[in-house]
C-alpha cells in the first residue's frame, strides 16, 4: 500500500483527503494503525463467559481496579455492544469521551483505569443497539484502532456472554491476545456453557489463562452460617477436568449488587474482605503465569493453586 496516500495519522475512515484509497487499502491502513496503538499495550486479555448472569462484568470491572490499585496503567474495553454495562458499574455512565488529533479519548476513572463502551455514545440508557456483525465489527476496531489507550500495562477486555461475533472480531483484529479469563458460577448449567466457551477459545487459538469462580459459596450475614446457593467447587472441578488452570472463587457478597448498580467500587467500603482479597488472589495467581510466560501463551496444563 503506499503509505503517502492518505494521511496515516487517522484513519482511512475519517480521512477526507484519501478517496483515491481502494477498501482494501483502507483495511490495510486501519489495521496499520490498530497494530501500532495495541503494541503500546503490554498485555491484552478477554474476559468470557458462556452464559450471561454470571459476574463477567463484574469479575472484569474488579480485576481491572485491583489492578489499578496495584499502580498498573490499565484499559478497561467493554466489548458487549448489546449490553454495555461497564459504565453504570463504575459510576461513569453519563460522560462523553472527547476527541483529540490522536483520537478518540477513552473516559479516565479512579486509578490510572481508562475506560471505552458503547454505553457512551447512546442518547437514552434505554436505547437498544439493533447490529448485525459487520457494524459490532467495526465498532470493535474503532474500540482498538481509533481509541488513543496510550501506554497501557493491562488492556481488558469484557466481551458478551457465549460464542459470538465480538469475540472473533477481538480475536481477528489483535492477533496476539495474551489469554483469556472465563468466568463461570459453579452450579452444572452454568459449567456446561463454559466448557462450550473453553473450546470456542481454543479454537480461536487464544491461550486460557484460568477459570475463576464466581458466586462461589455464601456466609449468612445473620449467623455467619456458609450457604452454597449455587454449590461449589464445580469451576475447579471443570478447570482439573479440561486442563486449565484455576484462578479462584468470589463468593456471593449482596453489597456487590448495590456497589454495581450505584458505580461505587466495593474495594472503597470498609469491610467485605473475603471478596477483596479473592480479587487480589486471582490477581496474584494470574501474575504467576504472566511472570511463568509459557503459562500464558500457551494452554495450561497444571493448576496454579
Ligand atoms: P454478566 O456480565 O456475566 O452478565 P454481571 O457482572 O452483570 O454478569 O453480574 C450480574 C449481577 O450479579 C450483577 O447485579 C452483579 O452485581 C451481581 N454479582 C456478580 N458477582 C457477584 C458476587 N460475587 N456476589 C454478589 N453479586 C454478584
Amino acid at each position: 500500500m503506499d503509505r503517502d496516500k492518505c494521511n496515516e495519522k487517522k484513519s482511512c475512515q475519517n480521512c477526507e483527503e484519501s478517496p483515491r484509497c481502494s477498501h482494501e487499502e483502507k483495511e490495510a491502513h486501519e489495521q496499520r494503525l490498530l497494530d501500532e496503538r495495541m503494541s503500546r499495550v503490554k498485555h491484552k486479555f478477554m474476559v468470557i463467559s458462556g452464559k450471561g448472569g454470571v459476574g463477567k462484568s463484574t469479575v472484569a470491572t474488579n480485576l481491572a481496579m485491583t489492578l489499578a490499585n496495584e499502580g498498573y496503567e490499565v484499559g478497561l474495553m467493554d466489548a458487549d455492544i448489546h449490553g454495555p454495562n461497564i459504565p453504570k458499574m463504575l459510576g461513569i455512565e453519563d460522560e462523553r469521551p472527547g476527541a483529540s488529533a490522536k483520537g478518540l479519548l477513552p473516559i479516565t476513572t479512579i486509578h490510572n483505569l481508562k475506560v471505552m463502551s458503547m454505553a457512551f455514545f447512546l442518547q437514552s440508557k434505554d436505547d437498544a443497539v439493533i447490529w448485525r456483525g459487520p457494524l459490532k465489527h467495526g465498532a470493535i476496531k474503532q474500540f482498538l484502532g481509533d481509541v488513543y489507550w496510550g501506554d497501557l500495562d493491562y488492556l481488558i477486555i469484557d466481551l458478551p456472554p457465549g460464542t459470538g461475533d465480538e469475540a472473533l472480531s477481538v480475536a481477528h483484529l489483535l492477533k496476539n491476545v495474551d489469554g483469556a479469563i472465563v468466568v463461570t458460577t459453579p452450579q452444572e448449567v452454568a459449567l456446561l456453557d463454559s466448557r462450550k466457551a473453553v473450546t470456542f477459545t481454543r479454537q480461536l487459538k487464544v491461550p486460557l489463562v484460568g477459570i475463576v469462580e464466581n458466586m462461589s459459596g455464601f456466609n449468612c450475614p445473620h449467623c455467619h452460617t456458609p450457604i452454597d446457593l449455587f454449590k461449589k467447587g464445580g469451576g475447579e472441578r471443570a478447570s482439573r477436568e479440561m486442563l486449565i488452570p484455576f484462578l479462584g472463587r468470589i463468593p456471593i457478597d449482596p453489597e456487590m449488587v448495590s456497589c454495581g448498580d450505584s458505580g461505587i467500587s466495593l474495594f472503597s467500603r470498609p469491610g467485605h474482605e473475603e471478596v477483596k482479597s479473592a480479587f487480589t488472589n486471582i490477581c496474584e495467581n494470574w501474575r504467576k503465569l504472566l511472570e511463568g510466560k509459557s503459562g500464558v501463551r500457551k494452554t495450561q496444563s497444571a493448576q496454579v493453586t
